[in-house]
C-alpha cells in the first residue's frame, strides 16, 4: 500500500516535473520574446490573431477553451486586455496573469493630445505601443524571465541562461539599427497611419508624423493641416499597417508623391521588422 502510493507520488512529480507551462500572450511579437526565454519548456499560444488590432480585438470560442488549460497569460498593456483580463480568470482560476510591460516607462501617444480652447484640458493617452524600442524589449525580456523563474523555479537557470543570451541579441539588434541609421538627418520626419512607432522614433531621434487624429480617420481640414505638416517636414514615406485602412495614407501618398509602405508593428518576425522599418526611413531620408 505504501509503495503504491510513494510510486503513484513518484509518477505524479516527474511528470509534473517535465510538464511545458502552457503560456498564452496577446501579440505576435511577444511570441518571439516569450519564446527566446522560455525555450522548450513552454508551449505558447497567441490572443490577437494577425491582421486584426489588439485595441478591439475580441477572442473567438476555441481560444476561450485554450485559456482553461493556460497556466500563465503574460500580458503587455494593449488596449483589448483592459476588458478581457477579468473574463479570462474567470474562465480558468487558476491562470496567472503577468504584465510583462512592468517598470516600463510610458510617454504620451502621439496625434492624442489636444488642447481645449477654453480650458486648455489635456487628454492624455499613454502610449502602449512598447515593443516597437530594443531598449524596452529588454526590460520585456526580464519581466517574462522572471515570471516563469517564479511558476517554474526547477528551471530557472535554464531560463536565465536564455534571458543572457537574448539581452546580448537585442543590444545587437541595437546596434545594427543605429548602423542602418547613421547617416539619416536626426529628426527625420517618417508618416505613418496609426502612430505604433512612437518609442522607435524617440529611441533613434526620428520623428513620427501620425494620420490618424484621436484614433479616428481625420476630417478633411485637418487632413490638409496634415499634408501641410508632411509637406514641410519632408516626408520620404508613409508606413500603414495591414490592421488598419490605408485609403487616406494612399490619398496623402498621391498628394506628396511619396511611397506607402506596408509594415506592422505585430508582424511576426519582429527583430527583421524593425530593421526593415530603419531601412526604409534611412533609404528616403536620401
Ligand atoms: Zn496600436
Amino acid at each position: 500500500m505504501k509503495k503504491t502510493l510513494l510510486l503513484l507520488l513518484i509518477t505524479f512529480a516527474s511528470t509534473s516535473a517535465f510538464a511545458k507551462l502552457n503560456v498564452v500572450v496577446s501579440i505576435q511579437p511577444q511570441l518571439e520574446f516569450v519564446n527566446k526565454i522560455g525555450g522548450d519548456k513552454i508551449n505558447t499560444s497567441l490572443m490577437v490573431l494577425p491582421g486584426n488590432s489588439p485595441h478591439t480585438y475580441e477572442p473567438k470560442p476555441s481560444q476561450m477553451k485554450a485559456i482553461s488549460k493556460a497556466d500563465l497569460y503574460l500580458s503587455i498593456g494593449v488596449e483589448f486586455e483592459n476588458v478581457w483580463l477579468e473574463k479570462f480568470t474567470n474562465q480558468n482560476r487558476n491562470l496567472i496573469v503577468h504584465n510583462i510591460s512592468k517598470d516600463i516607462k510610458r510617454t504620451a501617444m502621439q496625434g492624442h493630445n489636444h488642447k481645449g480652447h477654453h480650458h486648455q484640458t489635456k487628454k492624455m493617452i499613454l502610449d502602449p505601443h512598447i515593443w516597437v524600442n530594443p531598449i524596452k524589449v529588454q526590460q520585456i525580456a526580464h519581466n517574462i524571465a522572471e515570471s516563469l523563474i517564479s511558476l517554474d523555479a526547477n528551471n530557472s537557470h535554464y531560463y536565465q541562461a536564455n534571458l543572457n543570451n537574448y539581452l546580448k541579441e537585442l543590444k545587437q539588434l541595437d546596434l545594427e539599427i543605429r548602423n542602418i541609421l547613421k547617416d539619416t538627418p536626426k529628426k527625420t520626419t517618417f508618416m505613418v497611419f496609426h502612430p505604433a512607432w512612437g518609442y522607435f522614433a524617440q529611441q533613434y531621434g526620428l520623428h513620427q508624423l501620425a494620420i490618424e487624429v484621436e484614433g479616428k480617420t481625420p476630417k478633411p481640414k485637418q487632413l490638409i493641416g496634415i499634408i501641410k505638416e508632411a509637406k514641410e517636414k519632408q516626408v520620404k514615406a508613409i508606413f500603414t499597417q495591414p490592421e488598419f485602412s490605408d485609403q487616406v495614407a494612399q490619398t496623402i501618398s498621391k498628394e506628396l508623391s511619396i511611397q506607402v509602405i506596408k509594415t506592422s508593428p505585430l508582424s511576426k518576425n519582429w527583430s527583421e521588422n524593425l530593421k526593415k522599418l530603419a531601412k526604409s526611413i534611412a533609404l528616403g531620408s536620401k
